[in-house]
């Protein structure tokens, strides 16, 4: 019974054993060539796609950049158009922004509103022309001579005395005498002694008057009014950058301006007028 049954089992081994070699010789090959197969044809197709796709997206990715790039040109051609722009407007419209050093609007409407000036310079000295540069032109400071009667080119030659004297130092860019006649002794781009901390970025003026009161005569006025109105243009400035010495240094000076408030608002209401007339 025993060896029966394992014979059979033996067979039946066997047999099973047959079966299943069969059942693998079968079927391995087609399993193996349908897998070969489709492994090939899915990894060519898959393959293909990924070359096709790779392409075009490398393509799309160029077409990006390019676009990319022609915005950026664009874009930096517009900011450069715009900045040109912009320079243009505040080279019209105030050109002293630009400015760092000493510097004059060169326009027909800064030469048609010059008043008639007698250049008298005074001998380049430390005590009344130091020869020292001006800064960028920043306001005018109005004075007031404080020797009654005395006219403009008196003043210049006191100035100018100076040199020898060595008692002070003290000068002006420009001196309006009491005829309404304007006297230079001090280039724009030096400094005179006039104005104290602000001789660096000013332009002086100082008034000739009759008396004590410190009043100027009409002529006297009107030349005072004319040139700031000139040096106003001539340095982009507004009547509002017109300062009195008593600004400055708190000095009563020019009396009538400080003494008047009502008076020295007029005065710069005046040099307005006279600048718009002029453009
Ligand atoms: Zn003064």
């Amino acid at each position: 019974m025993d060896k029966e049954v394992q014979k059979k089992t033996e067979q039946g081994k066997i047999v099973r054993k047959k079966t299943t070699q069969k059942a693998v010789q079968k079927t391995a090959p087609k399993t193996v060539q349908k897998t070969a197969a489709g492994k090939k044809a899915v990894t060519g197709k898959k393959t293909a796609k990924k070359s096709a796709g790779g392409k075009k997206m490398s393509d799309a990715k160029k077409k990006k950049k390019a676009r990319r790039i022609l915005i950026s040109i664009r874009l930096g051609l517009v900011l450069l158009a715009v900045f040109f722009a912009v320079l243009t407007v505040i080279k019209l419209v105030k050109p002293s922004l630009l400015a760092k050093d000493y510097f004059e609007v060169d326009s027909e409407k800064v030469d048609d509103s010059m008043p008639a000036i007698d250049v008298e310079l005074l001998t380049v000295n430390p005590y009344s022309r130091p020869g020292t540069k001006t800064e960028k032109i920043a306001g005018i400071v109005m004075h007031y001579t404080a020797n009654p009667g005395a006219t403009a080119m008196a003043n210049r030659n006191y100035f100018e005395g100076l040199k020898d004297t060595h008692t002070t130092k003290s000068s002006s860019n420009f001196i309006v005498g009491l005829d309404g006649e304007i006297i230079q002794c001090v280039p724009t781009w030096e400094m005179a002694y006039a104005s104290n901390e602000r001789n660096i970025d000013t332009v002086s003026i100082e008034c000739c008057h009759p008396d004590e009161s410190g009043v100027f005569f009409p002529e006297t006025y009107q030349s005072m009014v004319k040139l700031c109105a000139w040096l106003c243009l001539k340095f982009d400035l507004n009547e509002k950058d017109i300062i009195r010495h008593y600004d400055v240094t708190e000095k009563i000076c020019p009396k009538y301006f400080v003494e008047d408030e009502k008076a020295w608002e007029n005065f710069r209401k005046d040099v307005k007028k006279a600048m718009k007339k002029a453009g």
